[in-house]
């Protein structure tokens, strides 16, 4: 890990707290400056929120997930998340996002891709339509739609 500095937002460190029991490996890498906690600004909020807003995404986005898009897009740094509602609004922001499947995570959504002009599903690591070549909006797979 040396070297490699991650950030994440006070809410989202709340949240990771409050289902850890054990917050040993957190607090390693707290005090070896590995991992900075930061809140960030007020506009940055607001530009995620306006940017969730248009790819329709606010309505399933909650505090921690806007806080987390939103220190991202300041620090203009790579955001790595295995929620979708997260990456879709990311492109929009100019936020590059690597997704990952954690391990430990007991519920993990399934979530689908969908071509919002031909309605094709497509597995979630897609991020175009083969079909149109439209951006892809994601889903939850159990939630047929909103
Ligand atoms: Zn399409």
């Amino acid at each position: 890990m040396s070297g490699l500095r991650c950030f994440t937002s006070t809410l989202v460190y709340d949240e990771i707290r409050h289902i850890k029991k054990s917050h040993s490996a957190l607090d390693v890498l707290i005090e070896s400056g590995n991992l900075v906690i930061m809140q960030p600004e007020v506009v940055s909020i607001a530009t995620v929120k306006t940017a969730a807003k248009i790819s329709g995404d606010f309505p399933m986005l909650s505090e921690a997930d806007i806080s987390i898009l939103a220190l991202a897009y300041e620090l203009k740094r790579m955001l790595i998340t295995n929620d979708y509602r997260i990456a879709n609004v990311a492109p929009s922001l100019q936020v590059v996002v690597k997704t990952i499947a954690i391990n430990g995570i007991k519920s993990i959504r399934q979530w689908i891709a969908i071509c919002p002009a031909c309605e094709k599903l497509y597995p979630p690591e897609l991020t175009e339509c083969k079909n149109c070549g439209n951006r892809l909006i994601y889903k939850y797979k159990t939630k047929p739609k909103a």
